[in-house]
């Protein structure tokens, strides 16, 4: 027996996969032929400098844009593929910015229960049952009733998260999501980012928090000018990078 497993299995563990995505503005290439995997239960940190790509290939992913070449495979389906149902691909997989995009005129728990009850049509007492017990695990349940305002915007981005999880995606997207926050209130959405990846969640996350992605990152994928130039492991990124822009990036944000 292979222990590789059959060829659905190993379907199901790779999550995600990108082959040769291009993607330019104009005449601006931002992504240039980006190959990447994202295997089930894996933390992945991408990092690089401002205007390297990593939005725009986190976009890529949730088809929020569309790619020139190349294409995107979540668990085995080409997503990219012009037939394909974008809100379907969509309902499966989470995604965070780093401006706090709740609905302003919406409570914390119909935030959260949104798009389980308009895509996934589950029933209203089913969906809040779901968003209560969800905002329950991350501390949040007494603001159920609250409109979004009220939150710390530690808080809010911790509602956001769980509003991504609510329908249990494949894979959870995280754009920079302490970027836009209060120093003193990064360290709560990084602890729930780091329950989540400890508890499974496949999750692929653009990151200025070095530290953090040393710490918590099963893979690091370094973004240079639409290029990876350079991945591996933690420790290998952070302790030995081998490429000189990866290193002279390090050096400067660390
Ligand atoms: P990062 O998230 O790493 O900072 P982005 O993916 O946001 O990088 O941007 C990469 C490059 O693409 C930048 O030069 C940015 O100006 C450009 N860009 C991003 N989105 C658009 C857009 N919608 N139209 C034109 N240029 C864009
Ligand atoms: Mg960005």
């Amino acid at each position: 027996m292979s222990a590789l497993g059959t060829p659905a299995e190993a379907d199901e563990q790779r999550v995600l996969r990108l082959e040769g995505v291009r993607k330019s503005f104009g005449d601006r290439p931002v992504l240039s032929g980006i190959d990447l995997t994202v295997d089930a239960h894996e933390v992945i940190a991408l990092i690089g400098a401002s205007g390297s790509g990593k939005s725009t290939l986190l976009r890529t992913i949730n088809l929020l844009e569309q790619v020139d070449d190349g294409r995107i495979l979540l668990t085995g389906t080409d997503i990219t593929d012009p037939r394909v149902d974008a809100d379907a691909v969509r309902a499966r997989i989470g995604i965070v910015f780093q401006h706090y995009n709740l609905f302003p005129h919406l409570s914390v728990l119909d935030n959260v229960t949104l798009a389980l009850r308009h895509v996934h049509r589950t029933k209203k007492a089913d969906a809040d049952r779901r968003g209560l017990d969800l905002l329950a695990q991350v501390g949040l349940a007494d603001f159920a009733r609250s409109y979004p305002d009220r939150l710390s915007g530690g808080q809010q981005q911790r509602a956001a998260i769980v509003r991504a999880l609510a329908s249990d995606p494949e894979v959870l997207l995280l754009d920079e999501i302490t970027s836009a926050l209060d120093p003193e209130l990064v360290g709560e959405v990084l602890e729930l980012v780091r329950e989540l990846g400890a508890s499974g969640t496949t999750i692929l996350m653009a990151t200025h928090e070095m530290a953090f992605a040393r710490d918590v990152a099963t893979h690091v994928v370094f973004l240079d000018a639409g290029v990876i130039r350079e991945q591996g492991t933690p420790e290998q990124i952070f302790g030995s990078p081998r490429d000189p822009r990866t290193r002279a990036f390090l050096d400067r944000v660390t």
